[in-house]
C-alpha cells in the first residue's frame, strides 16, 4: 500500500493510475501537483505552460487569489444544504448569473453534461407545454461535429464513434444538420422542433467557428419555428472568446444559454442553465432537480467568477492576448499547418499531413514545457489560462514553431 506520505515519482503514479484507474483517458505521461496562474509543475518540480487549462474550466488561472479566498471562506461556513431547503449563498449568485447572460432566471447544476441534460428536459417540456407539440413527439435539431458530453441521452446524438459505440439503445428525439449550414437548418425544423442547440464554436469538434452570419440565422429560423435557439457555452462561453459568451460575437441573444466548465472557476463543479420566465418556469417542484446542484460552496464560488467576469478584465485580456497568439501561429500556415482557426484566447491547429500526427505534437510541446491536448486526430486546441503573460504566449508560439519543425 502506499500512503500520501510516501513520496512517489512519475512512472510509480503512471503505474498506479495505469493499474488501478479505468482507462477511459489516454493522459499525456506528465504528473503535476502543483498549478498556480498558467503554470503547473509535476512531481519532480519540472514547470509546464498550462495550455490545454481544464479545456477551460481553468479560464482564470490555477488557484485565482480571489476564487480561492471565497472557496476557503466558504468551506468554513457551510458547503451542502440540498435544495430541500435554501442557503445563503444561492440567490446572489443566481441574481449575478441572471445580470451577467441577460436572462431571468438560472437553473443550477454541477457538470455540463448535466445542464445540456437540463436544457433538453426544459426545451421538452416547454415544447409540450407552452409551443403545443404533440406529448413525445418533440424533436431536437443537433449539429455534425456537436460535442456536449458524455451522458446516454447526449452520446444518442454524437457523431464521434468512439464516444458513441456500444452505449445503445440511444435516446430517439434529434435530428442532425452540417455544422454553419442554414439551410439544413431550415429543412430541419417543423411543427415538432422544440429547440436548435449547438455550441456557438465547436470545441472539442477543433474550434470549429461557423461562417459569419451563421448564429444570427439560426436565431431568425428558431424565431420563425416557434423553437428555442440553445446555446451550449459551457467551452465557448465566460471570457475564453474574448466576449462574456461566443454567441455575443454576432450579437445573438439565445433563449438558453447552458453554462459550466470556467462557471466554478476549476474548483468546483458548477453549471447552469439561464433563460427567461417564459421558458423556465415550465419547470416545477419536483420535475428536475440535484443532490448538489446549487450547493453553498459551487454558489460562492460561481458568484465571485460572475463579479469577476462583470469586470470585463478577463475578456480584454483574451482579445489582446489571441491576437498575439493568431499573429505568432499564422506564419507556421503553409509551413507545417494546414489550417488555423483562432477566437480569442482559444486557437484550434490542423497539422499537415505528414508532420506529426497531434498526439506526437502535444507530445514534442510537453517535452518542451508546454501542455496541450489534440482533439481529432491531427488537430490541436491551444486555450491557455486568461490570466497568460504575453511573453508566455510567445514562449508558446515558438515551442510551437519548433515542435513543427
Ligand atoms: N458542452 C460542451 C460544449 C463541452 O465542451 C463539454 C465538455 O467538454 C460539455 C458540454 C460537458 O461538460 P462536462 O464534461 O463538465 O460534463
Amino acid at each position: 500500500m502506499t500512503s500520501d506520505r510516501t513520496p512517489l515519482d512519475s512512472g510509480a503514479h503512471i503505474a498506479l493510475t495505469e493499474r488501478y484507474a479505468a482507462h477511459n483517458y489516454h493522459p499525456l505521461p506528465v504528473v503535476l501537483a502543483h498549478g498556480e496562474g498558467a503554470w503547473v509543475t509535476d512531481v519532480e518540480g519540472r514547470r509546464y505552460l498550462d495550455c490545454l487549462a481544464g479545456y477551460s474550466a481553468l479560464n482564470f488561472g490555477h488557484g485565482h487569489p480571489r476564487l480561492r479566498a471565497r472557496a476557503h471562506a466558504q468551506l468554513d461556513r457551510l458547503t451542502l444544504t440540498s435544495r430541500a431547503f435554501l442557503n445563503d449563498r444561492l440567490g446572489p449568485f443566481a441574481q449575478e448569473l441572471a445580470a451577467l447572460t441577460g436572462h431571468e432566471v438560472v437553473l443550477p447544476m454541477n457538470t455540463g453534461a448535466e445542464a445540456v441534460e437540463t436544457a433538453i428536459k426544459v426545451a421538452r417540456k416547454w415544447g409540450y407545454r407552452v409551443k403545443g407539440v404533440p406529448e413525445d413527439t418533440a424533436s431536437i435539431v443537433v449539429m455534425e461535429g456537436n460535442f456536449h458530453g458524455r451522458t446516454t441521452t447526449i452520446v444518442s446524438f454524437s457523431d464521434d464513434k468512439v464516444a458513441r459505440d456500444e452505449y445503445g439503445p440511444y435516446t430517439p428525439g434529434f435530428r442532425t444538420v452540417r455544422y454553419g449550414d442554414v439551410d439544413a437548418l431550415r429543412a430541419a425544423v417543423d411543427d415538432t422542433t422544440v429547440a436548435v442547440l449547438l455550441e456557438p464554436i465547436q470545441g472539442e469538434g477543433g474550434v470549429v467557428i461557423p461562417p459569419e452570419g451563421y448564429l444570427r440565422a439560426v436565431r431568425e429560423v428558431c424565431d420563425t419555428a416557434s423553437a428555442l435557439m440553445v446555446a451550449d457555452e459551457v467551452q465557448s462561453g465566460l471570457a475564453r472568446t474574448g466576449r462574456t459568451f461566443a454567441c455575443e460575437h454576432e450579437d445573438v441573444r439565445p433563449d438558453v444559454y447552458v453554462l459550466g466548465k470556467a462557471l466554478g472557476g476549476g474548483l468546483y463543479p458548477v453549471s447552469a442553465i439561464t433563460a427567461d420566465h417564459a421558458v423556465l418556469d415550465v419547470v416545477t417542484p419536483g420535475s428536475h432537480g440535484s443532490t448538489f446542484g446549487g450547493n453553498p460552496m459551487g454558489a460562492a464560488i460561481g458568484h465571485e467568477v460572475c463579479l469577476m467576469l462583470a469586470e470585463g478584465e478577463f475578456q480584454s485580456r483574451a482579445t489582446r492576448l489571441g491576437a498575439v497568439l493568431e499573429e505568432g501561429l499564422r506564419p507556421f500556415v503553409g509551413r507545417g499547418l494546414d489550417g488555423l482557426r483562432v477566437r480569442g484566447l482559444w486557437a484550434g491547429l490542423d497539422v499537415s499531413p505528414g508532420g506529426p500526427s497531434g498526439r506526437e505534437l502535444c507530445e514534442r510541446l510537453l517535452a518542451r514545457g508546454v501542455l496541450a491536448k489534440d482533439t481529432h486526430g491531427s488537430t490541436i486546441r491551444l486555450a491557455p489560462p486568461l490570466v497568460v503573460t504575453e511573453d508566455a504566449v510567445q514562449l508558446l508560439v515558438e515551442a510551437v514553431g519548433a515542435s513543427l519543425g
